[in-house]
Parts: C-alpha cells; sequence; structure tokens
C-alpha cells in the first residue's frame, strides 16, 4: 500500500515456534478499518475460535498504532492492545498514552500480532525493522520500571520505548495491565494474556519517518484548528495545569462520586482529604504524552506521613475514586502509595479498587471469613489492609489469590450472595461514573464492548450540549439510546485514528469534518465524513458480533442489582436509581441505532450494508 501515514508492515511474531514474518497492510483494510482498533478487531475476529481461553496458547494479542499517530498532530499518540480479555471472556482494548505507539512507527510498523507461547521468559526487540526474541529469565519477577530500565540498557537505547507486564502479569491477575513507559493500558487484564504467553516486554525503537500525504495543509491546519481551539477548552488551564485529579470535587459536587462501594454517591466526610488544591502542592513536574499540546499528567510526590517521598504520576480521577473514596480512604497519600504500587505490580487501578471494596463488603457481611483473611483486618478505610492486599493479590497470596480473580469470578466462588456486591458489568469493574444519576453512562456500561468502561460510551452528560442534542437532563432515560449510538461511531472510529479521548473538548464527540480533514491530509485517502461513520459502525459491529459468537446478547447487556434496588441515598442526585424499564427502552433505541435487531444482534441486511457479511 501507499505510505502516507501507514508504514505499510504488520509484524506477527509466533512465541511458539520463536519465529518472526512480517506481512503488508493492504489498501482495502485500510479503508475498511483505518487501523489500530479497527485493525485488532478484524485480525482477532477472523483468527481466534469461539470459546478458547483467554490465557491458553490459542489466544493473540494485537499491539498497534493508528495511522495519525506520530505526524506533528496532538492529542494522537495512543497505543492499541487488544486480545480476548480473561477478565470478561470477551474481545477487549486497552489503550495508553505516552510515547510506545509512536515510535513502533518510526521502527516500520503499525502493529504487531503476537501468537503461541514461548517455553521461558522472553521479550521482543524491534529495532529499525528487524525484531529479535530476547531471552528474559533475569528480569521475570521485576517491577515494571525497573524491568524497563533493565531492557533499555541491554539494548543500548536509552531512548527505547517499552511496553511491559509487572510480577500481576506474570501470576496472571485477571486485571494486570501493561504499562507504556509511565502510561498504563490497564483494563480487562490484557497484562495477564501478556504473561501467559510468557512475555515480559517488547522493546521498540526507530528512525523512520511517518510520511504525510499534505505537510503544507496539515500545519496551516494545526494553526486553524488545535491550535486555535486549545485556550479556553479547558484543556489549557484546567487539564493542563491540574490534570484529571481535579474532578473528583466537581463529580463530588454533582453528586455522582461512586463511594463505599456505589452505596452512595457523595464522599462529605472525606473533607480536604480527596479534594481541593491541597495534593498539588506536591507537584514535581508535569508530563505530556508525544507531540501534545496538553501537559495533563502530573508527577507528585507525597509530602509527609507514612508513604512520605512516594513518587506517582497522577493519580488519576478514576484511581482517586476506586483507591479513594469506594474503599472509603480519605487520604490521598494513601492513593498515591497505592497508585504507585499499582504501577509497578502492573495492575489496573480501578479494578484493584473495586475488587478491595467488593472484598470489604463481603468482609462486613461475613461472607469472607476471619480465618481466609489470616489475620488481615480487611474493612473499609483500614488503608495499611489495603497496602498489604495489594500486594498479595500481585503475587496470588493468601486471600489476594481469590481477589485476583475479579470480583464477577470473586463472588462465583465465595456464593453466600456476594454476586450483590460485586459492582462489574460483564466481568469488568465499574469506573467512577454514575449509573443512576447518569443513565446514558448507565446505558454505556450495560452495551460497552468491554463491559463498564468509560470509553465505548463516554462520560458526557454533566453538562448540556448541543452537538448531540443533550439538554443536561442527566437523569433521563428517553433519547440517551439515541445520543450513545452516536458517541460510539466517534470512539469506535476516534481509536482506529489514534486518538486520546480529551481531544473531543476540541472537536466534540461525534465524528465530524475535522476528523475526516485530519485523515485526509495525513493519509492522503480521500475519506468522505459518511464514510468515516461506516468505519466507526463497522469496527463497533464487528466488535459486538466477537461478543455475541461468545454468547452476548440483550440478557447479558445488564448491571449490577445494587443500582436497580438501592437508589442514591443523599446529595443532589438523592433519590435517582436505574428502573429495567428505563434500561429497556434505552437498549432498544442503542440497537435500533446500530441496525440490531431486539436481542442486540446485528442483522444480516445491517452487516451487508456494512461490508461485513463475510465475516
Ligand atoms: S490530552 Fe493529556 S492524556 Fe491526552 S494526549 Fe494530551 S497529554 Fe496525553
Amino acid at each position: 500500500m501507499g505510505k502516507k501515514g501507514y508504514m505499510g508492515k504488520i509484524l506477527r511474531v509466533d512465541l511458539t515456534a520463536g519465529s518472526t514474518e512480517v506481512e503488508e497492510l493492504s489498501d482495502e483494510l485500510a479503508r475498511k478499518f483505518v487501523g489500530a482498533n479497527g485493525l485488532a478487531i478484524h485480525t482477532l475476529y477472523r483468527e481466534l475460535r469461539p470459546g478458547i481461553d483467554p490465557l491458553g496458547k490459542e489466544n493473540k494479542m494485537v499491539f498497534a498504532a493508528g495511522p495519525l499517530v506520530g505526524t506533528i498532530l496532538p492529542f494522537i499518540s495512543r497505543t492499541y492492545v487488544a486480545a480476548k480479555s480473561p477478565l470478561t471472556g470477551l474481545f477487549a482494548d486497552a489503550t495508553a498514552g505516552g510515547f510506545w505507539a509512536p515510535e513502533l512507527k518510526y521502527a516500520g510498523y503499525d502493529a504487531v500480532v503476537i501468537e503461541g507461547v514461548s517455553d521461558r521468559p522472553v521479550y521482543l526487540w524491534i529495532n529499525d525493522g528487524k525484531a529479535e526474541i530476547r531471552e528474559a529469565g533475569h528480569i521475570w519477577g521485576k517491577k515494571t520500571g525497573e524491568a524497563q530500565e533493565v531492557i533499555h540498557r541491554e539494548v543500548g537505547q536509552r531512548r527505547a520505548q517499552s511496553v511491559c507486564i509487572g510480577p500481576a502479569g506474570e501470576n496472571l491477575v485477571r486485571y494486570a495491565g501493561i504499562l507504556a513507559g509511565v502510561h498504563a493500558a490497564a483494563r480487562c487484564g490484557l497484562g495477564a494474556v501478556m504473561g501467559s504467553k510468557r512475555l515480559k516486554a517488547i522493546t521498540v525503537k526507530g528512525s523512520q519517518d511517518v510520511e504525510v500525504a499534505d505537510m503544507e495543509g496539515l500545519k496551516e491546519w494545526l494553526e486553524r484548528n488545535p491550535y486555535a481551539r486549545f485556550p479556553g477548552s479547558g484543556l489549557d488551564k484546567g487539564y493542563s495545569s491540574r490534570g484529571t485529579v481535579m474532578l473528583p470535587e466537581l463529580f463530588q459536587n454533582f453528586g455522582l462520586w461512586g463511594t463505599d462501594n456505589w452505596r452512595r454517591e457523595t464522599y462529605d466526610e472525606s473533607g480536604e482529604g480527596l479534594f481541593h488544591s491541597t495534593w498539588l502542592k506536591g507537584e514535581v513536574k508535569r508530563n505530556s504524552c508525544f507531540a501534545c499540546i496538553a501537559t495533563c499528567p502530573g508527577v507528585y510526590r507525597v509530602p509527609d506521613g507514612p508513604y512520605k517521598a512516594t513518587v506517582t504520576e497522577g493519580p488519576e480521577y478514576e484511581t482517586v475514586y476506586a483507591l479513594g473514596s469506594m474503599c472509603l480512604n480519605p487520604d490521598m497519600r494513601a492513593v498515591a502509595k497505592m497508585d504507585r504500587m499499582c504501577d509497578d505490580y502492573g495492575l489496573d487501578t480501578i479494578s484493584t479498587g473495586v475488587t478491595l471494596a467488593f472484598a470489604m463488603e463481603c468482609v462486613e457481611k461475613g461472607i469472607i471469613t476471619r480465618d481466609q483473611l489470616h489475620g488481615l483486618d480487611l474493612r473499609f478505610g483500614n488503608v495499611e489492609a489495603m497496602v498489604q492486599t495489594i500486594e498479595k493479590i500481585a503475587l496470588r497470596e493468601g486471600i489476594g489469590d481469590l481477589l485476583a480473580e475479579g470480583t464477577r469470578i470473586a463472588a462465583r466462588k465465595l456464593d453466600r450472595g456476594a454476586e450483590y456486591f460485586a459492582i462489574n458489568t460483564k466481568g469488568l469493574e465499574h469506573p467512577g461514573h454514575s449509573t443512576r444519576g447518569t443513565k446514558g453512562m448507565g446505558l454505556g456500561f450495560a452495551v460497552g464492548t468491554r463491559g463498564a468502561h468509560h470509553h465505548d460510551g463516554r462520560d458526557f452528560e454533566y453538562a448540556p450540549n448541543p452537538l448531540i442534542d443533550y439538554d443536561g437532563d442527566r437523569e433521563r432515560a428517553r433519547g440517551k439510546g439515541v445520543m450513545q449510538g452516536i458517541i460510539t461511531r466517534w470512539t469506535a472510529a476516534a481509536d482506529c485514528m489514534g486518538f486520546c479521548h480529551f481531544a473531543e473538548k476540541l472537536y466534540g464527540n461525534r465524528l465530524q469534518q475535522e476528523h475526516v480533514d485530519m485523515l485526509n491530509l495525513v493519509t492522503g485517502l480521500g475519506f468522505t465524513l459518511d464514510e468515516l461513520i461506516g468505519v466507526g459502525e463497522r469496527v463497533y459491529t464487528l466488535e459486538r458480533l466477537f461478543q455475541v459468537r461468545e454468547g452476548i446478547d440483550r440478557s447479558k447487556d445488564r448491571l449490577p442489582e445494587r443500582f436497580f434496588r438501592e437508589a442514591i441515598p443523599g446529595g443532589p442526585h438523592k433519590g435517582a436509581i436505574m428502573t429495567r424499564e428505563e434500561l429497556d427502552l434505552m437498549l432498544d433505541e442503542f440497537y435500533e441505532s446500530h441496525g440490531w435487531d431486539r436481542r442486540g444482534i446485528p442483522t444480516p441486511e445491517r452487516l451487508k450494508e456494512l461490508g461485513l457479511d463475510g465475516y
């Protein structure tokens, strides 16, 4: 294929055979699926047999970069990782910011497909097109940062970029993540898939250019669009000076802040603990992703207390929710400590915190017994017990071995009504957005490809939004299915191109001409807006087909019982609850907007329209 935007090559690695080969990326594939996530679902749908064990040798992994990545465009640097998830048993992808994806392209590839299982720990070293599988026995067991440092010294490239797992991935913790430098592709347990393959890391370095079809046009477009729109977008002053750590205070004020394992949605007694700017005094520096003009990830040092001198990036909003208010931990210093631990061990902070909250409620109800805890005092608010339990989860020791399975499997093993306290959808633990107070978000969790994930159906309901005909009524259900249909087309297409979803603060959360302009200036492929909307639709529908093949239909597009049975007990959204009728109404709207039938299954006619009838 032509080289504009794309490197035109996919590296395929067979870890069982210890071999590599290079495939061409076809024009047809680029046109139909654009890249990154689209390429991943195309590959995995065709190559994975339904029903395979996600931690078995048949599972495959795709690491990919979109066609806009590695150019001068800001907000577009995401690394995509996809596989069948050991947490959900479904197709899943996780993304990370940072620098790995651009470096993969400079090394000559749009994607790497990993197959088979190595008989010993290894890492993959890709250096300007050449790929080599290297021994990793000496770094197996090391934490993510240290392992990356050793590898970069070994390959003699201080500026190489790695995706890497920690002990949690090696120990097959079902919500182990993958660290790309200091950024995490955390969700859905893809770190455990890497661990099952005994693949410690993929390290890349390159010197090739990403060619752009119209560089002068792109520069001019940059001035007129992201550079002109950035001031006043919220990404400038808010995100760039405080990052997402500013959001907990906002959501607490909305009364939509997951607290006490979602028994509440405000955490008033936290006081200054998790909110306000006191934490920001510990800022060491601000980071940024490749080519970005925002600097939303901040690096902080704990100033005092038992975790003094802990340095961590963030913690991000979701981490403050999961390891803070969900577990009734009001201390940001302790959140920072646990955030650091999760990154070092390679754990998803959301699933870790929500699993801890689940365990605490099970202890409270007598479902987890003292005998199972071996002296651990795992009750809400006991920070030291949380710290100890995180280590046990990563190493699968004691109660950690059960909790390493995630809330869904752990609840099944515990039985005795534990399932009620397991806040997951399709096995993925909920992020910190309200199901009861923002009904569209609740729908997004119920139907999300990945389960309860805020990157499929986005968190758009906090303010009116004329772009998607939204008047600001958070608790209303009617119309939210159509809105989520529009948004999922944007998120699916954005994931194919390589966007950070914060870019929606500049270009909105529905596909628009700006997205098409960017794609065409870089690739020269002459996409139309309708065609790009069709890509979003095609990719989202193929993801759904994968899930349907694994047994998903309307009966599985559900939510945790707590959200149907317990209303929000206080705060601005006091009394809000999700009803089954509301969810059914939104499901009907959502399925119809995608051309699926009432069971949530794409119709043969729709598949034909989308060019998916041969799949
Ligand atoms: S907006 Fe923030 S997270 Fe997104 S690419 Fe820029 S620096 Fe990274």
